[in-house]
């Protein structure tokens, strides 16, 4: 038998929620709050943005699957919920660089092209 497939006791209480109503870092309002001082339903979007983000070690869900497993989890995330991120922060989206890389690219078919037209 595999003992490492069953979770050490410690990690039991991962999911706790205080007894006591406090604010709730995602949406303000007064709620039972996990570890992570959110509610339940902001757990729960944390999550799906941690998978969204594929930040497989903060997702307790994510220990011991396959890449596979894990890939298919985020698709399912994905179509059910979105892509977009609902609780953290969406970074800041590179396009200048990207935009300047299409450029440079297409400049060059363009150059390889006239080359062989002549
Ligand atoms: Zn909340």
């Amino acid at each position: 038998m595999d003992k490492e497939d069953f979770l050490p006791p410690d990690d039991e209480d991962d999911d706790a929620f205080n007894d006591e109503e406090n604010l709730c870092q995602g949406c303000e309002e007064e709620a039972k709050l996990n570890r992570d001082g959110l509610c339940a339903s902001c757990a729960d979007k944390l999550e799906r943005d941690l998978i969204r983000k594929r930040e497989w070690r903060r997702v307790p869900a994510a220990r011991k699957q396959s890449r596979e497993a894990l890939e298919l989890l985020r698709n399912r995330v994905i179509k059910e919920h979105g892509k977009a991120l609902e609780l953290i922060a969406e970074e800041a989206p590179e396009i200048s660089r990207n935009e300047a890389e299409k450029r440079a690219l297409k400049k060059a078919k363009r150059r390889k092209r006239r080359q062989r037209g002549v």
